[in-house]
């Protein structure tokens, strides 16, 4: 219905558009700036923050204002509030279809994923205001578009409490962290559980920004600084995409931030709190799981912003304000450097080369022990006894104390996988082949079912905390590979690994990953023992094997003598036998994806 009256109106609609594409901004002097136009925090002295409906309702004047601006939502929440975003565009590329065919690199800041960390999203409101109304910075949609997420999650934004973050300075009320299903939306990128994720997941494979910044408060220890940031540098990105994060954006936008008379250092923590001058330690390159390790996994630019939770929150929208202008300004400097290395990246990921150039990827970082000398801008403080922890807690004073010390902020890969030609995803798996086609993976379905020499692995020692994270039940495990020849049935789901989408299929499907669908609990059933076999029948067959199978004795007896709990139960010590027996499950413990290396073999695969 809505489709046909638009077919009839279009004469109409292409003239309005029309008209609008031409128009011209008008702005008003920023001293003559009506009320209206100053957000909750400003009318306040930043002692508060608004609600959602006036940041909802502070976006949609602005589109009202401006030609250079749209309103729209990209989804609903678990309460089912709209999912709000601000499109900025002077070349009115107000659709996904229209900001790609751009030349312009396109910039997503998102604010409040976790909400009571909402600085961002009044520093966005301001600066927004700034371009469209009073035309103070309208220059920074001269070479770029921008989207901006006012709050992401916005149940947990309206959660407001006055005790919702001990750690943080204001403001008086905020939003809580957690989803309404009480999910953390930054550990949920990969595994996709909230519905929050799939929408922004569908914003993000549509619009295809270039550049990904999410505006957070840190928590920990107290110092000088303003902003902790860490940006896409590191392995965890192609080489180009590293480059110009490093030598475009952050050498041009951290000298800003500091000549502005805001401190910046790269998110970190001391190696022992009551002594910075032992050392502070960068956090290795994010997985997957988190915001701005997902955009590096689609081989996009991004910054993480960290301001520093005990700064007064107007001094923290200032900071986050200042770093937002910078960082604009450097795209719209070096914007076209950044959609090639973008688009390079794109081409080179779909080869799923690594960013060594070894043709691994990596998966894993941790921070090396290599080490710069450099002046950390530390608080004095004191540690004294707690009769409460009976540790010695420390207390910061505010003085301010510049010492030396060391900054360990080099990563290291400690797991890389060279990638198969494609993955295999039996089409039973629903759950994860639905992560996949929520992630912009491409795949296909086999036309007939096909046999198959491929990869995969085995798994051993498999355990779980008694606690859940994130609402799942984590296993760890050993994995051992195989190689085999294995059955595949129709409908099977084929990953071909030539996509700009490649690492984030490794990442899913690559079980050691740190957010694998593995490690993440979708193939926990597989670690079930079905099926087993009295005790009455299994005693007779167990005392054939033990007296024909002098191997199989003899590891029966290292593990009576090594492991007292299996000694003490006489059940375990049966299921011994019939785990090592013909009627023990092959598939039990064994990953039912396979990896295709042979790309002739690819190929050929009879495809839906
Ligand atoms: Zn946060």
């Amino acid at each position: 219905m809505l489709k046909r009256a638009a077919v009839l109106a279009t004469p109409i609609v292409t003239l309005l558009l029309t008209a609008c594409q031409g128009a011209r901004p008008t702005y008003v002097p920023a001293d003559r700036l009506p009320d209206e136009w100053r957000t909750t925090a400003e009318r306040t002295a930043y002692e508060e923050t608004g609600t959602y409906a006036e940041a909802a309702s502070f976006c949609k004047r602005l589109a009202a204002t401006s030609p250079d601006a749209r309103y729209t939502t990209f989804g609903l929440s678990g309460e089912e509030r709209e999912l709000p975003l601000l499109i900025l565009s002077s070349e009115r590329a107000f659709t996904p279809q229209a900001a790609r065919r751009s030349d312009r690199p396109l910039v997503l800041i998102q604010n409040c994923i976790h909400p009571g960390e909402c600085e961002g999203k009044d520093a966005c409101l301001e600066l927004a205001r700034e371009i469209l109304v009073t035309g103070q910075r309208a220059g920074l949609l001269a070479h770029a578009n921008v989207l901006i997420i006012p709050i992401y999650n916005v149940d947990g934004h309206e959660r407001r409490g006055l005790y919702n973050r001990a750690n943080q300075n204001g403001p008086r009320e905020m939003g809580w962290r957690a989803t309404a299903t009480n999910l953390d939306l930054n550990r949920d990128y990969l595994k996709v559980d909230a519905v929050e994720t799939r929408a922004w997941l569908h914003l993000w494979q549509t619009w295809q920004p270039d550049l990904f910044i999410d505006d957070h408060t840190t928590d920990g220890h107290d110092h000088q600084y303003s902003v902790f940031y860490a940006a896409t540098t590191g392995p965890e990105v192609p080489p180009e995409v590293a480059a110009w994060t490093r030598d475009r954006f952050l050498a041009t936008v951290l000298p800003a931030l500091e000549a502005a008379g805001f401190a910046t250092l790269p998110y970190s923590f001391p190696r022992n709190v009551k002594n910075p001058a032992e050392g502070m330690v960068a956090t290795a390159p994010m997985s997957p799981r988190f915001s701005t390790g997902y955009a590096a996994a689609c081989n996009r630019a991004s910054l993480l912003v960290e301001t520093h939770a005990r700064l007064p929150y107007g001094r923290r929208v200032r900071a986050t304000h200042e770093l937002l202008v910078r960082a604009l300004e450097a795209v719209n400097r070096d914007g076209a450097e950044l959609r090639r290395a973008v688009r390079e990246a794109d081409a080179t990921a779909a080869r799923t080369r690594g960013a060594a150039g070894d043709g691994q990827v990596p998966l894993r970082f941790e921070i090396s022990d290599v080490s710069r000398r450099f002046v950390y801008k530390a608080l004095e403080l004191h540690a004294r006894p707690s009769e409460i922890t009976g540790d010695e807690v420390v207390e910061y004073t505010r003085t301010p104390v510049d010492i030396e010390s060391n900054l360990y902020e080099q990563p290291r890969v400690t797991l890389a996988v060279a990638p198969p030609a494609a993955y295999l995803i039996p089409p039973q798996w629903a759950d994860v082949i639905a992560r996949l086609d929520l992630h912009g993976v491409r795949c296909f379905r086999l036309a007939s079912p096909v046999t198959l020499d491929i990869e995969s692995c085995r798994f051993a020692d498999v355990k779980y905390e008694p606690w859940t994270s994130q609402g799942r039940l984590l296993p760890s495990f050993k994995s051992t590979p195989t190689r085999e020849r294995r059955d595949f049935v129709a409908g099977t789901v084929v990953v071909p690994l030539d996509q700009p989408r490649a690492r984030v299929a490794v990442h899913l499907l690559e079980p050691d990953a740190p957010d694998s669908c593995v490690a993440w609990g979708f193939f926990n059933a597989i670690f079930e023992q079905r099926e087993n076999a009295e005790a009455y029948i299994m005693e007779p067959l167990a005392q054939q094997m033990l007296a024909t199978d002098p191997t199989l004795r003899q590891e029966f007896e290292e593990q009576l003598k090594t492991d007292e709990a299996f000694a003490k139960e006489p059940w375990r010590r049966l299921n011994f036998f019939y785990l090592h027996s013909r009627y023990a499950d092959p598939r039990k413990d064994l990953y039912p994806v396979g990896r295709l290396t042979d790309a002739e073999a690819l190929r050929q695969l009879p495809r839906e």
